[in-house]
């Protein structure tokens, strides 16, 4: 991209992963306190660390409600909303799971059947209780966990894309491990050119890229994490029927949204779907566009911001014209 020139860019490893703020001008103190936003949002949500609002939660299960500040509740309440819709894939009580499987840590392997199906019967997101006067979470039995892994960043990437904005900050982007919010383009560009990475590919190579500004691009992909055994892979993102990884013609979901939550949120879903699902699916929901990545070397286009096919052995199917 010749406009990076003219940027900025800062990194750090937060939260497991590699974040990347790109900022027009150079500012330094700007970004050492992006980083430290960042890590405080992530110590609210972390399930990986003591001392986080949600493991009080999960530590609490079976025995008693927990109070939470109210961005921890709100983000709570809208993934067990979206845990409820009908036929959604995301599942927000998923953790029992997640916990077990391991995958992408080390001690990752295949459960048995049975301690899945076992494991299976804590994850009802029906039975996580909130109330909203009290703003507490209760999880009624012993070994029930939430599990935010799948929202956490998109949340905290419209917390940064409003912190950037309220330091007078419009041009720029955050970059949270795949979890893409962007501002203005660079001075002299229409728009940012977003990669869509080459699944299994090497890093940084991108099967093409899409022209967004002001908008969120989220990826979640199985090639993200994963382990392989027996000539199986297992990926990340679980079946909340059976238990084990969704198994469908996806490799990768990316979705373009105003909020990155948002995009967070319609990954899990879109992937769970499919794409003729999720085309039907999406005609409800106007303000979210999507790029599906399949098995076939498809790139099956739902999206009105230009793509530009990087990789000839892909083939794009447009499935707005
Ligand atoms: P993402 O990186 O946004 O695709 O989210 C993947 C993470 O979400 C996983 O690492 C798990 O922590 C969690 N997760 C896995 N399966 C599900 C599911 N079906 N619903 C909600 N969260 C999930
Ligand atoms: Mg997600």
């Amino acid at each position: 991209m010749p406009a990076d020139a003219r940027l900025y860019a800062y990194s750090a490893v937060l939260m497991g992963s590699p974040i990347l703020l790109k900022l027009a001008e150079h500012d330094e103190k700007l970004a050492g306190d992006v980083f430290r936003l960042i890590r405080q949002q992530e110590n609210l949500f972390t399930v990986n660390r003591a001392g986080s609002q949600l493991m009080a939660v999960n530590a609490a299960a079976g025995s008693h409600p927990v109070a939470v500040s109210a961005p921890v509740f709100a983000l709570i309440k809208r993934a067990r909303e979206v845990s409820l819709l009908a036929g959604s894939c995301f599942n927000f009580a998923i953790g029992p799971l997640v916990k077990r499987w391991k995958i992408g840590f080390q001690g990752d392997s295949v459960p048995p059947a049975h301690e899945l199906q076992a494991l299976l019967a804590l994850t009802d997101p029906a039975r996580v209780q909130l109330d909203e006067q009290q703003q507490t979470v209760f999880l009624p039995q012993p070994g029930m966990e939430i599990d935010l892994g799948a929202i956490a960043k998109g949340y905290i990437a419209d917390v940064v894309r409003d912190f950037l904005h309220q330091r007078g900050c419009f041009c720029g982007l955050i970059n949270l491990g795949g979890n893409l919010q962007t501002l203005d383009a660079p001075a002299g560009e229409t728009a940012w050119a977003i990669g869509v990475q080459l699944p299994f590919g090497e890093p940084g190579a991108l099967i093409g890229s899409v022209a967004v500004s002001n908008k969120s691009v989220v990826t979640s992909g199985v090639y993200e994490r994963y382990f392989e055994l027996n000539g199986r892979l297992y990926h990340h993102i679980l079946n909340p029927q059976t238990g084990y990884p969704l198994d469908n013609e996806l490799l990768g979901v990316t979705v373009i949204s105003d909020r990155s939550l948002d995009g967070d949120i319609f990954t899990t879903l879109l992937y769970g779907l499919g794409v003729e699902q999720s085309l039907v699916f999406l005609k409800d929901y106007p303000q979210i566009e999507a790029i599906f990545v399949t098995r076939e070397q498809q790139v099956v286009l739902a999206t009105q911001q230009p793509f530009r096919l990087l990789d000839e052995r892909w083939r794009i199917i447009d499935s707005t014209v």
